[in-house]
């Protein structure tokens, strides 16, 4: 009795430790004792307790007492995160190069490294060695600065199954590889998963790191739902209910690059027709722009002409682009009206088109949803623009640590 009494105390101290780092995370100013209690329902005996956990272990700092806000006679200190202490490592491959980046639990970016490498007929080995290469002074860094890292994630691009297998990579040319095999992935034991997912993870704000703050990020909250587009030579995409990211049973969910808008249009990567891939993706524009085909379609130079032409009026470029965003308003309003959301965060090489474009995709999704009297759909831009899914999977990382503290707290 007296063992799982203690277990029991143990897993309850860990919960609680764990939501309020949660609500720190979360919340866009400092909080006192008094608000940390209040938020999240523990005594204030048991939140001083447990307040001295983190500030003795460097999770959270306390700021200047406030004098104009006094609990029994004394002035509220406010929490925040600290920084320098709890790290986590975000591993990327995708179709133009990869990565990695070492991200802080306030939010910074400690470190960062991404190789642009052309990663057609590529072999895996070679670049899962040359990630592992690129990771360890990394990590030395971090070492060196006494940080303690925590996870990892890596973010690939393509279907990646929860045993740790991509089963499918097609822009890369990869397939059915067993990640376990790669030493990097050995080393570190990331939790892998698809580089849309991640992306859409970093886009929550205070999900694993302190919540931003930018004037952007006020209309999105930590509770909101989304749907997150991620547009590249690909296009992956991610419906985020609530907060949490929606994975489906199979891990493999929200793959809108793959809704076909016509049977009979032009055949896609994954073998079937009229993919949304087939007239929004970056090679599929390029070549529909009559810029460049095969293998330089996909270069960024030709992505450079293609917004070049495209402002300069050029017809082709016009046309192009205005039957690439048919395509995705054909298919988001579809997803609208399958999982009821009303934001959309425009992720990848399509937010650079402006908001000249973003607002006349916001103006036709309001125009065809079925919900349009009782629905305002709005198109944001994505809060992290740069390396999303990157930073996403240091967040798997970090998460680590937020869901289970006591597995690196000493008590
Ligand atoms: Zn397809």
């Amino acid at each position: 009795m007296t063992a799982l009494r203690s277990i029991n105390q143990d897993d309850l101290r860990n919960h609680n430790l764990s939501v309020i780092i949660d609500t720190i995370l979360r919340s866009p100013t400092s909080l006192s004792r008094a608000d940390l209690a209040k938020a999240t329902g523990l005594t204030k005996a048991t939140m001083s307790l447990l307040a001295n956990i983190l500030l003795n272990n460097h999770v959270v700092r306390e700021g200047e007492p406030d004098i104009s806000q006094t609990t029994h006679g004394r002035p509220s200190t406010p929490l925040s995160v600290a920084h320098g202490r709890w790290a986590g490592l975000g591993l990327q491959i995708n179709t133009d190069g990869f990565g990695c980046m070492a991200l802080d639990l306030d939010g910074r970016v400690i470190d960062a490294k991404w190789i642009h490498n052309d990663m057609r007929r590529t072999n895996p080995k070679d670049i899962f060695d040359e990630l592992d290469d690129l990771s360890r002074p990394i990590e030395k860094a971090l070492n060196h600065k006494h940080y303690r890292l925590v996870g990892s994630g890596l973010a690939l691009p393509g279907l990646v199954t929860d045993d740790n297998t991509l089963l499918m990579a097609r822009n890369l040319g990869w397939e059915r590889l067993d990640l376990t095999q790669f030493s990097v992935v050995r080393r570190l034991t990331p939790r892998a998963g698809n580089e849309a997912r991640l992306a859409a993870l970093s886009q929550i704000p205070g999900q694993a790191t302190q919540r931003l703050t930018s004037s952007h990020e006020c209309t999105l909250a930590p509770t909101d739902s989304f749907i997150y587009l991620s547009t590249d030579i690909g296009i992956g995409g991610a419906v985020v209910r609530r907060g949490s990211v929606e994975t489906g049973d199979h891990g493999f969910a929200g793959e809108l690059g793959h809704v076909s808008v016509d049977l009979n249009g032009p055949t896609c990567r994954c073998g079937r027709r009229g993919c949304l891939e087939t007239y929004a993706g970056r090679r599929a524009l390029v070549e529909a722009a009559c810029i460049a085909s095969g293998d330089d379609a996909v270069k960024s130079e030709s992505m450079d002409e293609l917004y070049k032409r495209w402002q300069q009026g050029d017809a082709n470029a016009v046309d192009a682009i205005d039957r690439g965003l048919d395509a995705m308003i054909s298919v988001i309003v579809t997803v609208i009206n399958i999982v009821d959301v009303d934001t959309v965060i425009l992720g990848g090489f399509w937010s650079n088109f402006g908001s000249e474009l973003s607002d006349r995709l916001e103006q036709r999704l309001n125009e065809l949803s079925l919900g349009r009297d009782a629905v305002n759909i709005r198109v944001l831009m994505p809060l992290v623009a740069d390396y999303p899914a990157l930073r996403g999977a240091a967040q798997v990382g970090l998460r680590r640590f937020i869901d289970n503290p006591l597995d690196f707290l000493s008590a």
